[in-house]
């Protein structure tokens, strides 16, 4: 059986995000059932999922409301599309749910199928509404380096992800990345304080750089996720909201990882105290169940939209599709009911941080961080204290140790990262503590014992 997936996977499945051929050679590890925080290999292993899926499993797995929803709304209405003056009702109950939890002035919801979707559509959102405006020179967006907006042509050149970048050919016009608030991989050991109203510094040099009549929005993670968990000093947002009060320039706050409870509040630009004019979203949305995503649209631009845009020509097959509405309308309902948000703010984030702070007096640890249910650990040569020559693979080394004894922590470089589901136990939570040590202390010794380079990337 094993054999048989093994060999036609290799044989017919490109894989996102994958070495076609170098994982054709080894294999993919095959996923067979999951429950609560665990997945389940089908050779019966238990792993603890300490990256909720990819960032979405917030609920965890095998939540019987949640299959009990889709399986309901596919009985009563599998699909229909919200084009031509249609609509139905579970994809209006979400858009009610998500403008009420949402920010005061946010009471516009437009749905899509993924984040990916979502930045797409706030760049052509944000596009139309300065012409709208009438300015429609104000068009040049402003991201960050290091920063992931999804993987179509938008949201790659949103994105600041560098490798994608140098495989994508010409990237969309008019977008360009200023720095990332990264303290440990770029500060040079400068204050962090100080580091973060530099790096907020940055965003108003760039903007006087280009002009601030030609700048149309600034888009940022509130934390970012797929660059390495990277929490931000605490002057870097109220220093970009001080910058961006001055000028008359969108703010999109991409919510797709810590909207939805992962910072311990709805969404990340409550935690930081910031008022975007849009906001996308997806992944904990539906906790993966179904896919679905959105942009959470602020009165400014959806008044602009809605009075003087006329038909505006966009949208998908999929946008608000019923079952995938369904569950991610039961998906917000159970995180307020059994108060998801305020365990992870006073219970479970806090117990996190105090059992991943631990791991910081690793040999192997240059930096342990935490906020909410969101952390890293970035990796040093205990000889050195500083990073690893790149060769090595550390980072890939580590989680494949990790795998193979039960934990997925993902690497970022060497930088290794989790995101739990946000229904994680404290038992649990101690155990993926134990488990993460436990793999640090395998990769110390492998790093020790290893002549130099060929470490190769494996799937052990
Ligand atoms: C995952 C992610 C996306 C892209 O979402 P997809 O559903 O994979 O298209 C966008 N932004 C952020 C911050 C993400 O983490």
């Amino acid at each position: 059986m094993t054999h048989d997936i093994q060999a036609l996977d290799r044989a017919h499945y490109l894989h996102p995000f994958s070495d076609f051929k170098a994982l054709s050679e080894e294999g993919s590890r095959v996923i067979v059932s999951a429950q609560g925080v665990y997945i389940v290999d089908d050779q019966g292993n238990r792993i603890l999922d300490a990256m909720a899926g990819l960032w979405c499993v917030n609920l965890g797995y095998g939540r019987e409301e949640l299959v009990d929803a889709a399986t309901r709304q596919l009985r009563e209405l599998p699909y229909y599309n919200s084009f031509f003056k249609t609509t139905h009702p579970p994809a209006v109950r979400l858009a009610e749910m998500l403008c009420r939890l949402a920010p005061a002035h946010i009471n516009r919801v437009f749905f899509t199928g993924s984040g990916s979707e979502a930045n797409d559509t706030v760049l052509r959102m944000v596009r139309r509404y300065w012409a709208l405006k009438g300015r429609p020179d104000k068009q040049l967006v402003i991201a960050r380096e290091n920063a992931y907006h999804g993987s179509t042509v938008a949201g790659m050149s949103l994105g600041g992800m560098a490798p994608m970048h140098a495989q994508g050919g010409p990237l969309v016009p008019g977008i360009c990345h200023i720095r990332q608030p990264y303290w440990f991989g770029e500060s040079n050991g400068q204050d962090p304080e100080a580091f973060g109203r530099d790096c907020a510094a940055a965003l108003e040099e760039r903007i006087l750089a280009l002009g601030e009549e030609r700048v149309a929005a600034f888009i940022a993670e509130p934390v970012q996720g797929a660059g390495g968990a990277i929490i931000p000093p605490e002057s870097y947002w109220p220093a970009v909201k001080a910058v961006l009060d001055k000028y008359d320039i969108l703010l999109v706050v991409d919510e797709v990882i810590c909207g939805f409870g992962r910072l311990g509040e709805w969404f990340g630009s409550m935690h930081y105290g910031l008022e975007p004019d849009l906001m996308p979203i997806a992944k904990g949305l539906s906790s993966g169940y179904l896919p679905i995503g959105g942009v959470l649209v602020g009165d400014r631009v959806a008044e602009t939209l809605i009075e003087e845009g006329g038909e505006f020509f966009h949208g998908f097959t999929y946008s608000g599709h019923p079952a995938c509405a369904a569950v991610a309308l039961k998906n917000l309902e159970l995180m307020e009911s059994e108060g998801i948000i305020e365990r992870v703010r006073n219970d479970l984030g806090p117990y996190l941080a105090r059992r991943w702070a631990e791991l910081a007096t690793h040999p192997l640890v240059g930096e342990a961080r935490s906020l909410g249910l969101i952390g890293a650990l970035e990796l040093v040569d205990p000889a050195t204290g500083e990073r690893f020559d790149k060769s090595l693979g550390a980072g890939n080394l580590c989680r494949d140790i990790c795998f193979a004894s039960g934990l997925v922590m993902r690497s970022v470089g060497d930088t290794m990262i989790i995101s739990p589901p946000l229904v994680i136990a404290h038992h649990e939570i101690d155990e993926l503590v134990d488990k993460a040590r436990a793999a640090l202390d395998e990769t110390a010794r492998r790093l020790a014992n290893t002549p130099t380079p060929p470490l190769q990337e494996t799937l052990a």
